[in-house]
Order: C-alpha cells, then structure tokens, then sequence
C-alpha cells in the first residue's frame, strides 16, 4: 500500500468515527431529553385524559402531542395540527411569554349551524411544551340569555296589571256616587288582581318544577284522584260557560310522583280547553293504559291552533293571538308548566289540533304497575 492510499484510507476512518461519535451522542442526548420530557407530559396526558373539557399538549413546533377526544370531536385537533388559529396564537404567545394566556371564541361546527363559545387557557409545562385546556360555556351562555328573557317577560307581565289596577283606582275615586260604574270597576279590578296572582302562582311552580327533584321525592299518585281534583278546580269556570265536562277515569291506575303538581298540569289542561271553546260546547278528559303507560286525553271543540303555532304553544309567555288571550286573562305560562310537569315525571305532553275544529291535549306518563297504596295522593 501506497503511503498516500494509506493517508487516504486513515482520513475516511477517521470522518467515519467522528460522525458516529456524533451520532451516538446525539442519540443519547436526545434520549436524555425525552426521558426527562415524558414524565411531565405523560402525567399531563393522562391527566387530561380523565378531564370532560377539551384539552391538547402541544410542542414547540405547534404540533399536537396528545389530545382529549373532545378537542378531536369539537374539531379543534385533527392529528397532530391544530385546526383552530385563536389556539394556535394562543400557543404561540405562550411559548413566547412563558406566562398563562387566555382567549375566548366561536366555533362554528356546521356551515350555517351550530355555533359553541369556547374558553381556552394556555400554560407552558416544559421547554417550549404548552398545555391547552378548552372549556364549552356554550349552555352557560345559551342558560343565561334564557334567564334573561325570563326576567324582562315576568316584568312585562306583571307590569301590564299593576298598571290596570293603578289606573283602575284612580278611576273609583272618580266615580264615587255612580254605583253602576264603580261595580263595572270593582269587577275589572277582582279580575286583575285575580290575574296578578294567578301569574305569581304560575311563575313560582314552575321554578319549582324546574329545580327540584320531582321523581326523588315521589309518591305512587292515583290518576283517577288526579282527575277529579283538576275537575274541581274547574267546576266555576265551566258552570260560567255552560261548558259540560264529560270525565270517564279508572280509579285504579297509578303513577309515580307529585299528585299536586299532576293536578295542576290536568287542571292547566281543561282550563284552556274551556277557556278557549265557545258556551255551551263540551269538553272531554279520558285515561287510557297501553304498554306501560298512561295517557290522560283532554279534548275540546275550541278555536284550534293553527299548525305553524302548535310547537311555540308550550313555550313561556306564548300565546298565539295576544288580543285573544288578554280577554282569558292567561298569562301564557300554563301550557309551558304543563310539559315541564310531564318531563319531569319521564312523559311528554303532545298536541293535535286544526283550527275552527278543535284540540287534543295528551299527558303520557309512565305508569306505576306494582305499589303499595300507602303515600297514596289521595
Ligand atoms: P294561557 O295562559 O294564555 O292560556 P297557555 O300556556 O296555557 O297560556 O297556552 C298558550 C297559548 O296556547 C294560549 O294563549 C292559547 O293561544 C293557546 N291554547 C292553549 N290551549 C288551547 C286550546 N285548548 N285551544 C286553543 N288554543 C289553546
């Protein structure tokens, strides 16, 4: 061998152990690196597993390392890139402050669909290692606005009598020596005072229904009392009429619940049925039984609801002719307590009806097949 092809072949060896001497400290370098990253980021990962908000670990280059299935299923992850950019910024001015940052956004899921309010929180857990955290205040917002509503509705309704009956009073003292016109005043003020309370009755047994527990505290509730019960409540109303109430009922069929509340949803029921019929029509309850459940059947020939108002009928404050119903003296709140009585005894309350012909309101409930008559509503 040649003393230059001897320099020539020492000069390869040499590069040879030189790169693989780079390359074996690289690779223990960089096991070092992850063996002292994963701990962090496992616990972080199994942590946020276990968490109902979304959640993602993202490294230095924004690519996602771990994720909850609710970041995929919101569609802010997908593999390892983030979709949404109001996360990526987040990210990216995290790793650059070193500080906690959040931000708050939409999300649109559908095209022209549903839309969420997210929260994202970013927080740096290792070199460059960022943790996101992505809270839904969507049904926060969504409960807030109803809220809302509800308080500005409740103040409009119970504005519109205490006016009346303001306006009413001043109106007695103008007419003290004409007894014609102060029993015509007297009669509007019993009726807006009677509907005053009949607001207030209405607005607190739906927040009673709405936040308590009906079914931990129920009792087996005899439908055939149920019944009668609502008929008694009724009975002035319908004598005023001329309205007959044709009633057929077992008395042996039960539920399960709060007979009160039961009572008040049937009486809802065959009150608007009167209410919103003619003098002199009739108006039908009936109970039925059918595979576990127990249908109790309003029916009356009434003015009807026309099909486009028949879903908005159960909503709060609904009516479908406002001038029609400021002469019921409703408040619109009877329908919306009846359904959240059903639902909250595990029924459902549906509507069938055709205008000018009549309506047919039905209270589906489970039925109670074995029980001791003891705590019986009775
Ligand atoms: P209200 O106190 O005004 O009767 P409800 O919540 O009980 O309020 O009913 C909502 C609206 O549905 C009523 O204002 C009325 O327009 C309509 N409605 C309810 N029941 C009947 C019925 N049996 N026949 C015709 N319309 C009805």
């Amino acid at each position: 061998m040649s003393f230059g092809i001897f320099l020539a072949v020492t000069g390869v060896v040499a590069i040879l152990v030189a790169v693989m001497t780079y390359l074996a400290f690289r690779a223990r370098y960089s096991r070092i690196k992850a063996t002292e990253d994963e701990p962090l980021t496992d616990v972080v990962s199994r942590l946020i597993s276990v968490l109902a908000t979304a959640g993602m670990v993202v490294d230095d280059s924004l690519a996602v390392l771990r994720a909850t299935n609710s970041a995929i299923a919101l569609g802010l992850v997908s593999g390892r890139v983030i979709r949404s950019s109001e996360i990526r910024a987040l990210v990216r001015t995290t790793q650059e402050t070193e500080t906690t940052n959040s931000v708050e956004f939409e999300l649109t899921l559908s095209e022209g669909g549903d839309v969420r309010y997210l929260r994202a929180r970013a927080v740096t857990i290792g070199a460059g290692i960022v943790l996101v955290l992505v809270e839904d205040n969507t049904e926060a917002r969504d409960f807030e606005s109803i809220r809302r509503d509800f308080i500005a509705n409740v103040t409009h309704e119970i504005k519109t009598p205490i006016g009346a009956i303001a306006l009413l009073s001043e109106a007695m003292e103008g007419a003290l020596d004409d007894p014609t016109r102060m029993h015509k005043f007297a009669d509007s003020l019993r009726r807006e005072t009677g509907r005053l309370s009949t607001l207030i009755t209405e607005i607190i047994q739906l927040s009673r229904v709405e936040t308590s527990n009906i079914l931990a505290k129920a009792k087996p509730a005899n439908v055939g009392v149920v019944v009668r019960e609502a008929l008694e409540r009724i009975f002035v109303i319908a004598d005023a009429k001329d309205i007959v109430v044709n009633a057929k009922y077992p008395d042996d069929v039960f539920v399960m619940g709060d007979g009160e509340l039961l009572t008040v949803a049937v009486k809802n029921l065959v009150e608007n049925a009167i209410q919103y019929s003619d003098r002199k029509q009739s108006v039908g309850i009936g109970v039925t039984t059918r595979n576990g459940h127990v249908d109790i059947i309003v029916t009356d020939q009434g003015v009807g609801i026309p099909a486009d108002e028949q879903s908005r009928v159960f909503e709060r404050f609904y009516r479908v002719d406002e001038s029609r119903d400021r002469t019921t003296g409703g408040t619109g709140l009877g329908l919306s307590l009846v359904k959240h009585i059903a639902l909250s005894h595990r029924g459902e309350v549906t509507l069938f009806s055709q205008p000018g012909v009549g309506s047919t309101f039905t209270m589906r409930l489970p039925r109670l097949v074995e029980t001791s008559k003891e705590n019986t509503h009775e």
